[in-house]
């Protein structure tokens, strides 16, 4: 059994792993190269969602990370974490038969799914566009504060025994004999681990590169507004179905602007009282500036679906880059080829959903115990790459 363990990378997901690997007894390091939560995870939304996931294998790990997530809502301090449930919504008639079939689709594998009629989704969501012709809500879906969470998650671990190292970039993964022990700082400090785990996001590949190693991991920039105080749309979530088409890279029937930024309504009320509205998804490099023209098209499509937004102010924009794989799953797995050697990255758009199971998940693979769920899917070695 691995006892001491090295976590590279201060994310959401790294955060988790800490958190479980502490709190079954292991002596953890948290190593971040900046600031606890500074990365994509502080960038982002606090959906925690299942009706997003590809029903089966996606939806399941969705599933148990929320159920993960509601218990860790009663031992972590506060992160505003709360579970109004989701609603997803169609643009047109031509998504209302594809929303049907995905409800059933999420239904059989065991989510609080149903699919709502025109007057029902109206019913339900009074400030909506008058032609929006059906929708489909998800009574697990949950939401909180994802630097709170991270926050939440580190201090946890902190106050058991983790150790903490901020500001600490790891300059390389400390391989010798094939084997990983641990972790080369860029101050040039060694720190010894029976097993070291790469959690840090859109910089994994880098990291493991050396080792012969391949990560088909990218970065996927997405934008989000920030309303100010005032009115609000209702207290759930709301997303557009094109999100899902969005996600995973399908035709759709839209303005050539919200084609090509990837933008889909995003609709996330906070408990402070102001709401978020996203998002976009595009391939741009490691640029985390804001871009005018892709927060317009945001802001125009969240008009299509409530026209009264039209008299909210914006106090701000941001920008994020999603931690992107080929098959829209993460990679939380052994290096097969490089022992002591962990990864747990590529999280795209769910990171937050997905935080709980997976440090669950790297608890069990690095302690040697069998995993709540067939792991297989996340393996490293699924795309044929490297070592792995
Ligand atoms: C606009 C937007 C909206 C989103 N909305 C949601 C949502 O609603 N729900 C959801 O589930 N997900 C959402 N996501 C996705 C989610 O934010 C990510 O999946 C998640 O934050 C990834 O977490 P991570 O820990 O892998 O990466 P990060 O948060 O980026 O953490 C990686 C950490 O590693 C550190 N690091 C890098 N290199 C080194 C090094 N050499 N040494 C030490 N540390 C290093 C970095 O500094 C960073 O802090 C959204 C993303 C975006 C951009």
């Amino acid at each position: 059994m691995a006892s001491r363990v090295v976590v590279v990378g201060g994310g959401v997901i790294g955060a988790a792993c800490t958190y479980f690997l502490t709190a079954a007894g292991a002596e953890v390091t948290l190593v971040e190269a900046q600031v606890v939560g500074g990365g994509t995870s502080s960038r982002c939304d606090g959906n925690v969602l299942a009706i997003d996931k590809s029903p089966g294998f996606d939806s399941q790990l969705g599933l148990r990370s929320q159920k993960l997530l509601a218990e860790l809502a009663h031992v972590l301090g506060d992160f505003e974490y709360r579970s109004p449930g989701s609603y997803l919504v169609c643009d047109n008639d031509d998504e209302v038969e594809p929303a049907h079939t995905w409800t059933e689709a999420l239904r059989e594998s065991g989510l609080p799914v149903e699919f709502l009629e025109r007057e029902e989704v109206h019913r339900r969501l009074p400030d909506l566009a008058a032609d929006v012709p059906a929708g489909l809500y998800c009574a697990s879906d949950a939401t909180l504060n994802p630097l709170l969470y991270v926050q939440g998650l580190v201090a946890w671990a902190r106050e058991r025994g983790a150790s903490v190292r901020d500001r600490s970039p790891v300059a390389a993964l400390d391989a010798s004999d094939g084997r990983v022990r641990g972790v080369v700082l860029a101050s040039g400090e060694h720190l010894a681990a029976d097993a070291t785990v790469v959690a840090a996001g859109i910089a994994t590949p880098a990291l493991v590169a050396p080792l012969g190693i391949e990560l088909p991991i990218r970065p996927r920039k997405g934008h989000l507004i920030v309303s100010a105080r005032g009115r609000r749309f209702g207290d759930a979530k709301v997303m557009e179905f094109g999100y899902l088409m969005s996600k995973f890279g399908l035709e759709r029937r839209v303005p050539p602007d919200v084609e090509r930024y990837g933008v889909a309504l995003v609709y996330e009320p906070t408990r402070a009282g102001n709401f978020l509205l996203g998002s976009s998804r595009e391939f741009v490099g490691e640029d985390t500036e804001s871009d005018p023209e892709v927060v317009r098209t945001i802001a125009r499509r969240a008009l299509r679906f409530y026209p009264g937004m039209r008299a909210a102010t914006v106090v701000r924009t941001y920008a994020g880059l999603r931690p992107w794989t080929p098959d829209h799953l993460p990679v939380v797995s052994a290096a097969e080829g490089v022992p002591g050697l962990f990864v747990a990255a590529g999280h795209e758009g769910d990171g937050i959903s997905l935080a709980a199971v997976t440090g669950e998940i790297v608890r069990d693979l690095v302690l040697g115990r069998e995993t709540a769920l067939d792991v297989a899917p996340l393996r490293l070695g699924r795309f044929g790459l490297g070592a792995a």
